[in-house]
């Protein structure tokens, strides 16, 4: 049914229904119903159609939103489908886990005008999961083959959106990952009540109908030497994410109940795909999850699916300072975790974990307030289980000649090309642990001047 636009004024905003918190701890699914059709028909004709649409200039694929918007509202879902994934290869992935409220739906004039933004993540993942169900969603097969071959080291979403771009302009393409699986942090970091794991799995489908080439299980540096892989390649994409744990750094840390947090993740991920694989099981236990960003989210609510006693997040800020996205902190509460704001870890023992309060001193160079611990404030939190959630750094590449950065990313120029020709990165591996939106923005990006640098080289060959 056609709508007219600007319905804000007397359609509230609509949020699609979420399961119960008591029947979501007891299974790993996704939280969040699915609009029906007409609901978000409704919830699109809120929006405002701004000229400058400031939801667009904050979504960091730029994409069409009050164009895809109109068209919901219209009915017209085939031509919102094509508007909305002209600009981004899985927006059903975007819709789902991107944190809207500090993307594009934070920036909606209606947010800034307390009518309460447009629900832009769950039309944009309604619209492509309409497209799936009525098979609009293809894979891309290109109308010419070229003949070369670009090499993809990553199977993650920085990774998998450069090889479908590739591959739809007719590249031969090859993605390898050390993992068994495709996916990288979309599969083995992100847990099921986020992004279910046959939604991605739907996806790395499509690209091998496409004829992207899948090699698991090896190791570039360890099982194929870098040299090799730049041999056999007429271009190359390092997509590795970062991986290196930040260490907790404090006496205790080595104990065998305290576990990195994507060992724990990576475990249970397992299990939801059905591996038989041991759990690092909270079940019966009092959990204690150290940090505050999206990893420390996931680790708080997988330990409440396992059964733990009880659960604390422990962190050196306050709510409004915390890294991680504010709907999935009410998530956590919801299920029943709680937070210990502004405390920081001293030691672990067997016993616990014996923390500090602080309290948020003189602002450092960034401008954030930066937290100092309140002499004689310990006190000790009982723990059967602790999990360091600090976040990640880039892994040691031993790459001659690649430029890095102080932190350890990989320095690129503005086409992303390495300091080694030919050599591309995109993705954390390049700007440093960061979210699956600006992976596949870079991804998409690569595979564009992968395509220039390799097309170049193919005429110069010719001539
Ligand atoms: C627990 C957790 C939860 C998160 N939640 C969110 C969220 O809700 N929303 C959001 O937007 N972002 C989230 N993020 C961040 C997001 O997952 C990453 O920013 C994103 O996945 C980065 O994509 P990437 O392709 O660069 O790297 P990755 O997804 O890390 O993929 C890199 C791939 O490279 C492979 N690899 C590494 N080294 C080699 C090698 N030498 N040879 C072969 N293969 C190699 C790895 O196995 C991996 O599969 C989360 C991160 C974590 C850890
Ligand atoms: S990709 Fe992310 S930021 Fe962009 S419109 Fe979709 S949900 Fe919003």
């Amino acid at each position: 049914m056609p709508r007219k636009m600007l319905q804000f004024t007397h359609l509230p905003q609509r949020q699609p229904d979420k399961r119960g918190a008591a029947e979501r701890r007891g299974d790993f699914g996704e939280i969040s119903k699915a609009f029906t059709e007409s609901s978000a028909g409704e919830q699109s004709s809120r929006c405002e159609q701004c000229g400058i649409p400031f939801c667009s200039i904050h979504c960091p694929l730029g994409n069409n939103i009050p164009d895809w918007l109109m068209l919901v509202a219209a009915g017209r879902m085939e031509e919102a489908y094509a508007v909305s994934s002209a600009t981004n290869t899985f927006p059903e992935i975007c819709g789902r886990i991107c944190p809207q409220d500090r993307l594009c739906e934070g920036s909606c004039v209606l947010e800034q005008s307390r009518h309460g933004n447009v629900t832009i993540g769950a039309v944009e993942k309604h619209i492509t999961e309409t497209a799936f169900a009525e098979g609009w969603v293809r894979p891309a097969l290109p109308a010419i083959e070229r003949g070369d071959s670009i090499g993809i080291v990553g199977g993650g979403p920085a990774g998998l959106a450069a090889a479908e771009a590739l591959r739809r302009k007719g590249h031969g393409v090859t993605v390898y990952d050390r993992h068994d699986r495709m996916g990288g942090l979309l599969i083995y970091g992100i847990p099921g009540f986020k992004l279910e794991k046959s939604v991605v799995e739907r996806r790395i489908r499509l690209l091998a109908e496409s004829g992207v080439r899948f090699v698991t299980g090896t190791a570039i540096g360890r099982d194929v030497p870098f040299d090799e892989l730049r041999a056999r390649h007429d271009a190359v994409l390092i997509a590795t994410g970062v991986y290196k744990a930040k260490p907790l750094g404090i006496p205790g840390d080595d104990l065998p109940h305290v576990h990195a947090a994507l060992d724990y993740l990576i475990a249970q991920n397992r299990r939801d795909l059905g591996d038989s694989v041991p759990l690092l099981d909270a079940r019966g236990k009092d959990v204690v999850v150290i940090g505050g960003g999206d990893t420390a989210m996931d680790c708080v609510r997988t330990a409440i699916r396992q059964g733990a006693k009880s659960v604390k997040c422990l962190y050196r800020r306050d709510r409004a300072n915390m890294p991680g996205s504010k709907r999935e902190v009410s998530h956590a509460e919801e299920e029943g975790v709680e937070f210990v704001w502004m405390a920081t870890p001293e030691s672990i023992t067997t016993e616990g974990v014996r923390a500090n309060r602080m309290h948020l001193g003189m602002p450092d160079a960034s401008g954030r307030q930066s937290p100092v611990v309140i002499e004689g404030s310990a006190f000790t939190l009982p723990a059967g289980m602790v999990i360091a959630a600090l976040g990640f750094d880039p892994e040691e590449m031993a790459i001659p000649g690649l430029a890095l950065s102080a932190w350890g990313t990989i320095e690129t120029d503005d086409g992303l090309m390495t300091s080694l020709d030919g050599v591309f990165a995109a993705g954390d591996i390049k700007r440093g642990a960061s979210l699956v939106v600006w992976a596949i923005k870079d991804g998409r990006d690569a595979a564009e001047s992968i395509h220039r640098y390799v097309s170049a080289k193919t005429a110069q060959a010719a001539e």
